[in-house]
């Protein structure tokens, strides 16, 4: 009997069930614990602790959780638990037929859960592959043919296999529908729809989504049968592990604040968003010139050469990914210790799924957004968004230290990267030290004219933000920017103290 997810029964709250927390207390295979010994982990996260053991039981999962909490050991621990049985060293493929199905939106996301599942799988027969398209199909139809036991898939590309009979999805047990909303957003219903449609009706069905809108509901509806709802906190509108700071800034500030701040906070890796794919090449090749080793990661980019960055980020290759909210949307770095905010998203959700990129599964982080005095209705936008005041401070730039001149000089100079003397003696790399431009540069000499371009209106902006502009300034402020906004002292940004909560 197929239920309304408003009759979802809530799992309890994480404090009842958070009580073993340590992995080794569940139920679960020596290969798999062992797998999670590898991984680092120690501790389950909330999404994990409430929805381990309702999947160990067989029942269906609505799990309103963002990637960031951990959702994805979340559900296939589990899943991988159940298939421990018919693990196999058989080389026929048909030992091997797809008993679990993951679907996800996106390439990164489906790349990236495939990552974590064969990580969890490692110790064990149970073969795990990934198909997304924009890439060559071939190698997937080899693998598929060989058999998989659990296969991640973003819709449009398994329905092509499917179409191609490489894979046959009638032994499927486990399906998993991850970011359901975002695959809603996408327009990936009817394709979700119709493979759903190909696999058997006896199965267990689990549905993570960050919001549940109706039309979650409704798919929910069709699709799970007796779920129970397991919620935990959104891992980053206010996430308490994230520093949130917003500094006043000038354009053609804007980079060199990155880069001090970078210097001062000792901070090896950030991705820096900005709202254009010009913009992001841009910013990546002038970062570049400034002697960071830094990979651009945006739509124009093919998807072989976006994965490509992506990998070398994470192998700490690359000090700084310059991104566009699209490119970058559900990318999970594990130990992200900063992301800046180049542009003030021009959607105020953005700004959440951006500073989630750290802070992730409890780890501190500081997400820093540079704003110019136009930015104010979105950074008005976004205080209303998270429910907190934003105190915008003043940043000072180092006066002191030489400054370019102007885009020929970075021209003529090669490109300048950290020294070898400054990395340690096991090849590792010190907190990032900047390169020190030789020219010393007057204080408003242009860097690059992508900078001094002004930013787009919101051609649907709302008229409240001409309202609010007659609103009284805060005593003692020295920007007109929002009645919601409070500067700050400038020895506070100097200091790099910490907001006061
Ligand atoms: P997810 O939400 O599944 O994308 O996971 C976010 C990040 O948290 C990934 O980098 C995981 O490797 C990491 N992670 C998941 N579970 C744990 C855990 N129990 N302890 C520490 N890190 C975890």
């Amino acid at each position: 009997m197929t239920h309304q997810p408003e009759d979802a029964v809530t799992a309890p709250p994480p404090e009842a069930v958070a009580a073993p927390a340590r992995f080794d207390t569940l139920p679960l295979d020596a290969k798999l614990l062992r797998a999670i010994v590898d991984a680092g982990y120690e501790t389950m996260t909330p999404i994990q602790a409430k929805a381990i053991p309702i999947v160990l039981e067989n029942r269906d999962v609505m799990g309103a959780a963002q990637t960031g909490t951990g959702k994805t050991a979340a559900f296939s621990l589990p899943l991988l638990q159940k298939m421990m049985r018919h693990e196999n060293a058989s080389a026929s493929p048909a030992r091997h037929p797809v008993r679990a199905l993951v679907l996800a939106p996106t390439r990164e996301l489906a790349d990236q859960v495939a990552v974590n599942v064969k990580t969890y799988a490692r110790h064990s027969q149970l073969r795990v592959a990934c198909v997304f398209g924009g890439v060559d199909m071939n190698p997937q139809t080899a693998e598929l043919k060989r058999g998989v036991e659990v296969l991640i898939a973003t819709p449009g590309r398994l329905l092509d296999h499917i179409q191609l009979k490489n894979c046959n999805l009638g032994q499927v047990e486990y399906v998993v529908l991850d970011e359901a909303d975002r695959m809603l957003d996408i327009g990936f219903l009817p394709d979700l729809q119709r493979i759903l449609s190909y696999l058997p009706k006896s199965r267990q069905t689990l549905l993570f989504s960050a919001t549940f809108s109706p039309e979650i509901k409704k798919l929910a509806q069709s699709y799970l049968q007796d779920p129970i709802l397991v919620e935990v906190a959104r891992p980053n509108a206010t996430a308490s592990t994230v520093e949130q700071r917003f500094y006043e800034v000038a354009d053609e500030d804007k980079r060199r604040t990155v880069v001090q701040i970078l210097r001062q906070r000792e901070i090896r890796q950030a991705i820096v968003f900005v709202n254009s794919k010009l913009g992001a090449a841009r910013l990546a090749r002038s970062f570049e010139r400034d002697g960071l080793r830094t990979a651009a990661l945006h739509g124009d980019k093919s998807q072989d050469e976006r994965l490509k960055s992506l990998a070398a980020f994470k192998a700490g290759e690359v000090d700084l990914l310059v991104a566009t909210d699209v490119a970058a949307r559900g990318i999970d770095i594990a130990d992200l210790p900063a992301v800046f905010n180049f542009d003030v998203p021009f959607n105020a959700e953005d700004y959440v799924h951006r500073i989630g990129r750290t802070g992730r599964a409890g780890a501190s982080g500081i997400a820093i957004t540079l704003a110019t005095r136009d930015d104010a209705r979105l950074v008005g936008d976004i205080e209303k968004l998270i429910k907190r005041k934003i105190d915008l401070e003043p940043f000072v730039i180092e006066d002191d230290r030489p400054r370019r001149r102007h885009r020929d000089d970075d021209e003529e100079r090669a490109p300048r990267r950290t020294p070898r003397s400054e990395f340690a003696e096991d090849g590792s790399r010190p907190a990032f030290v900047p390169s020190a431009p030789p020219v010393r540069a007057p204080r408003q000499a242009p860097k690059d004219p992508f900078f001094d371009q002004p930013y787009e209106a919101d051609p649907n902006a709302s008229p409240v933000w001409e309202k609010q502009a007659a609103a009284p300034v805060a005593p003692g402020s020295r920007s007109s920017i929002s009645r919601f906004i409070k500067p700050k002292r400038k020895v506070a940004a100097l200091l790099g103290g910490k907001v006061p909560t």
